[in-house]
């Protein structure tokens, strides 16, 4: 595929970075390869706005994979900012700022009964694991196909039917022993955990799961899938751990938990919480943080847990997510989502639109996607002439098929109108695509 227009910028700043960075991103999916193309380097953001190293403005459909839930630069939670830098931007020691953002996140989601600061989803999945292990002594852990944790070497498991049915490392640099005990199934399907369960008694400590998972595109649980999930761990001896780093005090403010009101054993947190800054969570049942390091056995710990500056910029956002707040983003997403299925009926393009609250992302084919298998079968060809149309005329998508899309509150009428001026062309150019 070609385009049409150019970043000349961007381009120039992607061939310096990729001389001196592996691929010339910091996180792979940064990266376009899926959608092909140059990378834009964005210098500034504004509320729906993002503004690239060429000068050219985009609607954000992304918001930083999820934590800009406020918009960009929020006023409020830059004034927090600052104000803690100008304080010191490191003390290595408790400070009173995790205690309040200890205490929002406990008062917000109550199967959070104590809760441990990390730097990211990845060290809240990793830690959240290792808890788990030692407080039920046993090694396996469940996850879904399609679910992402984070990078945590067990945990990496997951795509790729033979590899995925056997736990084996999906990716080189993890081994066998560090994948082996980690049992991947497929997502909606409780009759695979309970055959899992039976397979391996006394052996499981726990399972965890997407909440509502955003990492194969947006595929919500079933009815009755996460409450199936606890009560098979209840029964079992294991331990039910929802991965709210993306769905936490995004979908509700309670998160997923506030909307199923499934109540997990453990619970990780990460993006909204951090208000843009590297700052994430794993919480849950007293008795099984109390075995965390220095009050029990369990190790874990930090340098830079519970950073004065991104618990200032965590806590100034989620006081600002009140009700009347997720009530505009749930407004605002409901927006866009009719307004892209309207376009893509109209040029009769083969797609679903699959949301989980405020969260969503579009689907290139018309069968129902339940699970990672589904998902893979859409026509992600489409995708990518839809994403640079939509590019093209400045509304920046996620550069992947398989990626949720974020709103935010500062999605105005302004900012869905250029979506929905974009969206005609970018339909056409979907019902074009060829393999
Ligand atoms: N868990 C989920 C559900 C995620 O979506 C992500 C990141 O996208 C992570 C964990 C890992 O978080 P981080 O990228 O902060 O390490």
């Amino acid at each position: 595929m070609s385009y049409s227009y150019e970043a000349p910028v961007s381009q120039a700043l992607f061939d310096r970075a990729s001389r001196v960075t592996p691929g010339g991103v910091n996180s792979p999916v940064r990266a376009f390869q899926a959608v092909g193309g140059t990378p834009r380097f964005m210098v500034s953001g504004t509320g729906p706005y993002l503004t690239d190293a060429d000068g050219r403005e985009y609607v954000d459909l992304v918001c930083s994979w999820g934590p800009m839930i406020l918009g960009h630069a929020h006023p409020e939670v830059v004034a927090a900012v600052q104000d803690a830098v100008a304080r010191g931007t490191s003390f290595g020691t408790p400070g009173e700022g995790e205690v309040a953002l200890a205490e929002e996140i406990t008062a917000r989601v109550a199967p959070v009964e104590q809760v441990r600061l990390v730097s990211s989803g990845t060290e809240a999945t990793m830690s959240a694991i290792r808890l788990a292990r030692g407080y039920t002594g046993r090694a396996k852990v469940v996850k879904f196909a399609g679910c992402y944790h984070g990078h945590v070497d067990a945990l990496l498991a997951a795509a790729g039917s033979g590899v995925a049915t056997f736990g084996l490392p999906d990716t080189p640099g993890v081994t066998g022993a560090q994948a082996g005990d980690t049992i991947v199934l497929p997502y909606n399907d409780l009759d695979a955990v309970r055959a899992a369960f039976a397979a391996h008694p006394g052996e499981i400590a726990c399972v965890i799961t997407e909440a509502s998972p955003g990492n194969m595109g947006v595929v919500p649980p079933g009815e009755g899938f996460n409450a199936g999930l606890k009560e098979i761990c209840a029964t079992g001896g294991a331990l039910y751990i929802s991965d709210e780093v993306m769905t936490g005090f995004r979908t509700s403010k309670a998160g997923w938990y506030g909307v199923d009101g499934v109540r997990p054993d453990l619970m990780t947190f990460g993006k909204v919480m951090g208000g843009g800054f590297p700052a994430a969570a794993f919480g849950g049942r007293a008795d099984v943080m109390a075995q965390l390091a220095p009050a029990g056995p369990v190790y874990q710990a930090g340098t830079l847990s519970g950073n004065p500056v991104a618990t200032a910029a965590g806590l100034a956002q989620l006081r600002l997510l009140d009700d009347a707040a997720y009530a505009r983003v749930d407004a605002v997403s409901a927006e866009i989502r009719t307004l892209v299925g309207e376009a893509l009926t109209k040029e009769g393009v083969a797609h679903t639109v699959s949301a989980a609250s405020n969260m969503f992302s579009v689907f290139f084919t018309d069968r129902p996607v339940r699970d990672y298998e589904d998902a893979r079968k859409q026509e992600a060809f489409r995708y990518t002439a839809f994403f640079h149309s939509m590019l093209e005329q400045g509304v920046y998508l996620p550069p992947s098929a398989f990626e949720s899309w974020f709103v935010s509150t500062a999605h105005d009428a302004g900012a869905v109108e250029r979506i929905a001026a974009a969206l005609p062309a970018a339909a056409r150019a979907a019902s074009e695509a060829t393999a």
